[in-house]
């Protein structure tokens, strides 16, 4: 499975493995989900409050750009996510995702489902 753009069906992750949201990791500074994970979330925490949500390791996504807009990117060591989706799609700029990366969280991705589906894979 993985996560493709609505708008220009760019790809912005490699094929992941559905996790379930138990396993995941709350410690600060830490993953929140292991590489090659994608999770979806079953209760709202921390900025995201959208059950059903796809989450995934920051070092598993391509084709997105941090925006250039600062007021989305408030955070104290990273962006804290609290201010609106932050990556855009590479190809056609529709914000499609959020990163969480502080001090104060643990570090993960979530996509927004307006913007983003997920798709299989052939051979899935
Ligand atoms: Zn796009």
């Amino acid at each position: 499975m993985h996560l493709v753009c609505r708008q220009c069906a760019t790809r912005f992750t490699p094929e992941l493995q559905l996790v379930p949201f138990e396993t995941r990791n709350e410690t600060i500074e830490e993953d929140f989900l292991p590489p090659g994970g994608l999770m979806q979330s079953e209760s709202s925490f921390y900025f995201d409050d959208n059950v059903g949500n796809f989450i995934a390791n920051i070092a598993d996504t391509q084709n997105m750009k941090l925006t250039s807009d600062i007021t989305r990117l408030y955070g104290c060591c990273g962006p804290g996510g609290g201010h609106g989706p932050n990556l855009q799609c590479e190809i056609c700029g529709t914000y499609v995702a959020t990163k969480v990366e502080d001090c104060c969280t643990p570090h993960y991705i979530f996509f927004d489902p307006s913007t983003t589906q997920a798709a299989m894979s052939e051979g899935e």
